[in-house]
């Protein structure tokens, strides 16, 4: 019996509210549905507006636009991410400028943030990954001393906090996912969370093809027209409806990812104990959506070996990113001022092990043993063996 990697969570009441939009008879965008959805995001998360969209790359080519940015501005992120995050902003003309991540969250590095500043920088992008958040306070901090913009990727982080403050909710703008691999899901999906009240009206525009119609559906005009670029970033009334079915059970859905979690986190201490492998580190103030388990081993040739192992075990466990600086299209588009030693290292050692809402202590046993096993066999897998010593 193989252990998938993930498996979509079906939350129960999906394709009732789905039958329930059809009956409504409003299927286009913008519906009962998509209210509740967003009305919900907006007042649990505490933000003065949130646009359910498509996907999260349309929230963060929404978020991209808002930054009214120019050919040879430059946007500040990490290459540590997924494609959109500098897609978004390259579309937009923009470049973007590598920066390295912190060892320890394997998030953007705040302390490096100000030194790749220079007078075409417009915005900062922070992506918390994994649902643990960036240094937010020193971000704005930097972000208000320069006058940028900050769009945060929280993909990976929707019902995550910092403190009593959800993330994507900090920066100016936010950009959630509901992709069938993110907590809460509903296929395809995600939403733009709308921090900065000046950004609002726009906003509206962007999303409905570049027209007032919001202003008109308001009756603030009497007819709508063509007033601003723009694109179709409304998602269909079905897959709000199948989305309102997970987000009704936001925390429950929560509890159950963080019990593997630490299911995971605690099994696995002494391995840590023992250097035979790195924990993930969830900051204080940070209260994660345990998004997903990782671990970090001493070299790429153990993670190749150990990534084999598994899947001849029938596990699927799997590895990202191909840091974007090096990728083609970051060499051609973007840019990396300084080296990335921690983007390097990570890309290389990083192991994602199955995690998904259901997911068995029994299934979590086997997958427990095998990783155990395995790295306790070679001694050449430990984080301080004289073979891996120059990491460290
Ligand atoms: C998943 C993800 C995205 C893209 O989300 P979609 O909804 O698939 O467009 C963007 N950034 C990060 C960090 C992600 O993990």
């Amino acid at each position: 019996m193989t252990i998938p990697f993930n498996k979509p969570f079906i939350a129960g009441k999906e394709l009732y509210y789905i039958a329930q939009a059809v009956t409504y008879g409003n299927l286009s965008g913008d519906g009962y549905f998509t209210e509740q959805c967003s009305a919900f995001l907006r007042d649990t998360f505490d933000t003065a507006d949130v646009l359910m969209t498509p996907s999260c790359t349309a929230a963060l080519e929404m978020a991209a636009m808002l930054c009214g940015l120019t050919p040879g501005d430059e946007v500040i992120m990490p290459s540590y991410t997924f494609v959109s995050t500098a897609n978004a902003f390259v579309r937009a003309g923009a470049t973007p400028v590598f920066v390295d991540i912190r060892p320890d969250t394997l998030n953007l590095d705040e302390t490096l943030i100000e030194d790749a500043i220079t007078d075409r920088t417009r915005a900062i992008v922070p992506v918390h990954y994994a649902g643990v958040g960036c240094d937010m306070e020193r971000i704005m901090s930097i972000a208000s001393t320069h006058d940028l913009t900050v769009c945060e990727d929280a993909a990976q982080a929707v019902n995550a906090r910092i403190g009593d403050r959800f993330l994507g909710t900090i920066g100016h703008l936010g950009c959630y996912s509901f992709h069938e691999t993110k907590n809460y899901i509903c296929g395809e999906g995600g939403a733009l969370a709308i921090n900065d009240p000046q950004l609002i009206e726009r906003a509206h525009i962007l999303r409905d093809k570049g027209t007032n119609r919001q202003t008109f559906l308001r009756g603030d005009i009497d007819k709508y027209t063509w007033v601003d670029i723009g694109s179709s970033y409304v998602p269909s009334e079905l897959c709000c409806a199948f989305l309102w079915a997970q987000l009704e059970r936001l925390d429950d859905i929560s509890q159950q990812r963080e019990q593997a979690y630490n299911r995971y986190l605690n099994a696995l201490s002494d391995l840590e104990a023992d250097n035979l492998l790195q924990l993930p580190h969830v900051p204080i103030e940070c209260r994660s959506n345990s998004h997903m388990f990782y671990v970090l081993v001493a070299t790429s040739e153990t993670r190749t070996s150990l990534l084999q192992h598994l899947t001849q075990c029938g596990i699927h466990s799997v590895f990202h990113y191909t840091p974007l600086h090096s990728s083609p299209a970051g060499r051609r588009y973007g840019s990396a001022p300084q080296p990335l030693p921690v983007t390097d290292d990570i890309s290389a050692r990083l192991l994602r092990l199955p995690l998904y809402h259901d997911i068995s202590a029994d299934e979590q046993n086997r997958i427990l043993q095998e990783v155990t096993s395995f790295l306790r066999s070679h001694s050449s897998n430990r984080l301080d063996s004289p073979h891996t010593a120059s990491l460290q």
